[in-house]
C-alpha cells in the first residue's frame, strides 16, 4: 500500500505566511486540524478538533506553499502523524517544489521511538523535527526556548538529504502511487 500520494487529502487548519515563532526565522506555518492527546494548556485548541473541515491534497497544499517564496516551513497542528499518508506526502511535494531545498520543521507529539518506522524517510525530507508532548508544568516563559513549548521536547537537526546526495525520489517514487 502506498504511503506518499499526490492525492493524500489533508485535514488542515490553516497556511500562515511570515510566521515569526515556528522555528528559525520567518517560516510558512502549516496547521493540520485533530489531534487526541488533548494536553492540559496546549497553545493551539483550536486544531484539537477531530472533525473533517478544510481538506485539499497534498500536491495542492504544496503547490500553494511555494507561491508564497518562502522556503522555510513548519508543519504543526493538531498531530501531523494522525494524517500519516497526508504528511508524507505534504513534505514529498513541498521539496518537490522546492527542488530539494525547503528547510523544513515538523512538530509531533511523539517520542522519537514512537515514529521510528517512519525515520528512514524523514531524514530525508525534513531538516528539523520537535517531539515530545506539550507538559504545562514544565512550560518555558522565555522567549528564547520559543521554538519548543514545554523543556520536556527534543528538538533534532536532521541531516538534508541533499547532502546525502541520494536519490530520494527515485526511490520514493517505485514505492509509491507517484
Ligand atoms: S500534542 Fe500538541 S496539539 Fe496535541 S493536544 Fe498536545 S500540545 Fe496540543
Amino acid at each position: 500500500m502506498p504511503i506518499i500520494s499526490k492525492n493524500a487529502l489533508i485535514n488542515f487548519s490553516a497556511v500562515q505566511a511570515e510566521h515569526p515563532a515556528a522555528g528559525p526565522g520567518l517560516r510558512t506555518e502549516v496547521f493540520f486540524f485533530g489531534c487526541s492527546r488533548g494536553c492540559p494548556g496546549c497553545i493551539n485548541q483550536w486544531v484539537q478538533d477531530l472533525g473533517l473541515y478544510n481538506t485539499e491534497t497534498a500536491e495542492t497544499i504544496a503547490k500553494y506553499i511555494y507561491k508564497l517564496g518562502n522556503p522555510r516551513i513548519s508543519i504543526s497542528g493538531g498531530e501531523p502523524f494522525e494524517q500519516i499518508k497526508g504528511l508524507l506526502s505534504l513534505l514529498f511535494f513541498i521539496q518537490k517544489e522546492f527542488d530539494n531545498k525547503a528547510e523544513i520543521l515538523l512538530y509531533t507529539g511523539n517520542d522519537l521511538e514512537d515514529i521510528q518506522d517512519y525515520c528512514p524517510i524523514l531524514v530525508y525530507l525534513v531538516t528539523y523535527l520537535v517531539t515530545g508532548i506539550f507538559i504545562q508544568d514544565f512550560a518555558y516563559t522565555k522567549i528564547e526556548n520559543s521554538f519548543v513549548g514545554s523543556s520536556n521536547q527534543i528538538m533534532y537537526q536532521l541531516p538534508f538529504f541533499k547532502e546525502l546526495e541520494l536519490d530520494v525520489y527515485g526511490k520514493l517514487k517505485d514505492e509509491n502511487d507517484l
